[in-house]
């Protein structure tokens, strides 16, 4: 069991500005008082029971803070320590100054495949550990992948946000409806049961559709084309990796094992070297992958803040406690089309 304290945090920790936030709170910068070190402090709104329909549930964090604990790795966010109070937990975390990889990528002009490379080991190191510990992520996706520092000499990948992060337990069976469309892996959308491979496939959007039904389509069927325009410049090796990724039978996907010893990662012989040397990423299709990417956010923003004063209009002349509890429990991110609806984060169906 997770140790919660019960100290008042604001003794310990002078609270500084907001980093980012998620469905249920906010990161801020906090600056530890004895020490004058600084960190991230995740402040959880916690739903009490009878009380407030918002905030997340106790169990959620603590299986959040549990598997932090159990994973101590340079690729993953390290945990201090945990406060809680009546209505609210704090995580204290490792800060990450660098932003997100994504974000960092996009402002380059140009990368070569063996500095992507650089970053993809990093992720799949963290993954490999967390997968050995029989843990997975079920929501690795570009805005949880970080840079612990913008500027150093080897720039370091931190994996965030394990919220939906699930550890499995020998001869026990897990279902989740939890992700985002574009990153989520087939198996997730059908129900099926999950495992680690389920992370294989997330963090990887060609799936991305029109609207959030074809995306979802599009990665039940694996559907997805090496068009000459944006891939023209990427070597074969680099196309082989992705198309053993992209694969529909989770058993059959590779491995972040197996991913750590393809060739396009740890290339065996002179002509893969070769080959991986010549190659570079094309920073215009990146640049507007990102782009895109960073609109579909900030558009979500805004349509759950509408939502939810509409809610709350709705239920000062209703008192339709059920409705806003509903609503507000539903995945905020992606509210507008119907199989979306099937993706819920945190309070989604699992078993
Ligand atoms: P969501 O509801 O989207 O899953 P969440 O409530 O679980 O989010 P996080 O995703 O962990 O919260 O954090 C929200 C944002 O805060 C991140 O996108 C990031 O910008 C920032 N953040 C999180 N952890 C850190 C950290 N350790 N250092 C710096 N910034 C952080």
């Amino acid at each position: 069991m997770a140790v919660f304290k019960s100290d008042i945090v604001e003794d310990l920790y002078e609270i500084g500005e907001v980093l980012g936030s998620g469905h249920f709170g906010q990161v801020k910068k906090v600056r530890e008082r004895a020490t004058g070190t600084s960190w991230a402090g995740k402040f959880l709104k916690i739903r009490r029971k009878g009380g407030s329909l918002l905030g997340m549930d106790r169990t959620s964090v603590e299986r959040e803070v549990e598997i932090l604990q159990a994973l101590k790795h340079p690729n993953i966010v390290l945990l201090k320590d945990v406060f809680e109070s009546r209505s609210e937990m704090v995580l204290v975390l490792e800060l990450i100054s660098g932003g997100e990889l994504f974000d960092f990528i996009a402002e380059k002009d140009n990368l070569l495949e063996t500095e992507a490379i650089q970053f993809m080991k990093q992720i799949l190191e963290g993954l490999r550990f967390m997968h050995s510990n029989n843990i997975a992520h079920f929501d690795l996706k570009p805005e949880n992948i970080m840079l612990s520092e913008k500027v150093s000499p080897q720039l370091n990948v931190k994996l965030i946000d394990f919220g939906l992060a699930y550890r499995f337990h020998q001869g026990q069976e897990y279902k989740s409806t939890s992700g985002t469309p574009q990153y989520v892996a087939p198996e997730v959308i059908s129900f099926e049961p999950l495992s680690t491979a389920a992370d294989i496939l997330s963090g990887m959007s060609p799936f991305q559709g029109d609207t959030d039904e074809e995306t979802l389509r599009n990665v039940v069927a694996v559907h997805y084309e090496f068009e000459d325009l944006y891939f023209k410049t990427t070597s074969s090796m680099a196309k082989d990796f992705i198309q053993k990724l992209l694969v529909k039978d989770s058993r059959e996907r590779m491995t972040a094992e197996e991913c750590l010893l393809h060739p396009w990662i740890k290339p065996i012989t002179r002509r893969q070297v070769a080959n991986r040397n010549r190659s570079s990423i094309n920073m215009r299709n990146f640049k507007r992958f990102n782009a895109k990417r960073k609109w579909k956010m900030s558009y979500n923003m805004v349509s759950v803040c509408n939502r939810l004063v509409n809610l709350r209009l709705v239920c000062k002349h209703r008192s339709d406690t059920d409705l806003l509890q509903r609503q507000c429990e539903s995945d905020v991110e992606d509210s507008e089309s119907n199989p979306s609806s099937l993706l819920r984060r945190r309070l989604s169906s699992s078993s």
